[in-house]
């Protein structure tokens, strides 16, 4: 679809998108009929080795619980996955190479292939393309890797040791593993300090020149032990489930065919209905929190970061009821 940069800017800020949804609405009926795709999210390792301003889980926050998972759990999550008929297991860490070796990731993920048949998403973070290449070889099929912005000075900003200039490290390596044969995640956090609506129009149109095949994109949420969390720096993005919508539909018409899940910083900000608004906007997955509860509260990315549903039948129940509300019913994905 055609959408110039003016349109964009038009609907991130006109005072009704209810035409907007309905229009992405009516794209994803097109593209993914009603089917809402399931995929269980399992967090590794909430252990960290950088020092990103935003996130909770960095290196300096000496009050954040850690702890690392170890592999027979994980393989026991994705089990738990196929079980549930998710077909997906989304694996996602801290950055800490020591212990997200490029061996024992790949023996990982050849295990949950051989003993699951789950599919794997990897984000792992930043790593080396010879990284990325064994895991893609191993059996990993796609890798999550939000771009968080693409103002090359707010990313310097809230990354130490980014580079200011040259290529943004992190469109680099989707790039790269685009062309590893990876099927690709990106995205943004919404609502940063000192982030325009422009670099946000920015974003999404690099979203559609990188081809991504599925777009991860939420509220950022203030966490107090942060840096960024202590910044008075306005932000012309606001941090809403209307304009986190507003972005999932413009994604969706944008990308016809992305796989965009409605996230959990949504139900984060709106614990009833954030999910369904993120539904009801074009977004047709839902990421299920598979963590085993005595890790769960170690994984703080954010405050309150609420685990949307736990892995028993009755929170189950409540989304595929959500779901029939909406007309949509859950889609295993093979
Ligand atoms: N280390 C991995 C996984 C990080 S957590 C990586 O960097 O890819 C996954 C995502 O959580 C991040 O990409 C970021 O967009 C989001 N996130 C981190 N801190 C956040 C915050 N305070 N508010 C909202 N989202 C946050």
């Amino acid at each position: 679809m055609t959408l110039a940069r003016a349109d964009i800017l038009r609907w991130l800020t006109v005072p009704d998108a209810e035409p907007l949804f309905a229009k992405a609405r009516a794209v994803r009926a097109r593209t993914k009929g009603r089917g809402v795709c399931l995929r269980g999210l399992v967090e590794l390792a909430s252990v960290c080795d950088r020092d990103c301003l935003y996130c909770g889980m960095r290196h300096a926050n000496t009050a954040a619980r850690r702890y690392a998972m170890r592999d027979d759990e994980i393989v026991a999550c994705a089990r738990l996955a196929g079980d549930l008929r998710f077909g997906t297991v989304v694996l996602q860490a801290g950055e800490c190479p020591a212990l997200w070796t490029r061996e024992r990731v790949a023996v990982l993920i050849r295990r949950i292939r051989a003993e699951t048949g789950q599919h794997i998403t990897l984000s792992l973070g930043e790593r080396s393309e010879a990284d990325t290449a064994a895991w893609r070889e191993a059996g990993a099929e796609r890798y999550l890797l939000r771009f968080e912005t693409t103002d090359r000075a707010l990313f310097a900003h809230i990354h130490p040791g980014a580079p200011r200039d040259g290529e943004h490290p992190r469109l680099a390596q989707l790039r790269r593993m685009k062309a590893q044969g990876y099927a690709i995640g990106a995205g943004m956090m919404l609502g940063l300090p000192g982030q325009t609506l422009a670099s946000v129009a920015d974003d999404l149109l690099t979203l559609r020149d990188l081809r991504a095949d599925m777009v991860g994109l939420g509220p950022y949420l203030r966490h107090p032990g942060t840096p960024l969390g202590q910044e008075t720096t306005p932000s012309e993005v606001p941090v809403s489930v209307d304009f986190t919508c507003r972005c999932y539909a413009l994604a969706r018409l944008l990308l016809p065919n992305a796989n965009i899940p409605s996230t959990t910083a949504l139900s984060t900000l709106d614990p009833r209905h954030g999910r369904l608004r993120g539904l009801n906007a074009g977004a047709n997955v839902f990421m299920p929190n598979l963590t085993p509860a005595a890790y769960r509260d170690g994984y703080q990315i954010y405050p309150d970061k609420i685990c949307v549903i736990a892995p028993q039948a009755d929170s189950l129940d409540t989304l595929h009821a959500d779901l029939a509300s909406l007309g949509l019913h859950h889609f295993q994905d093979q």
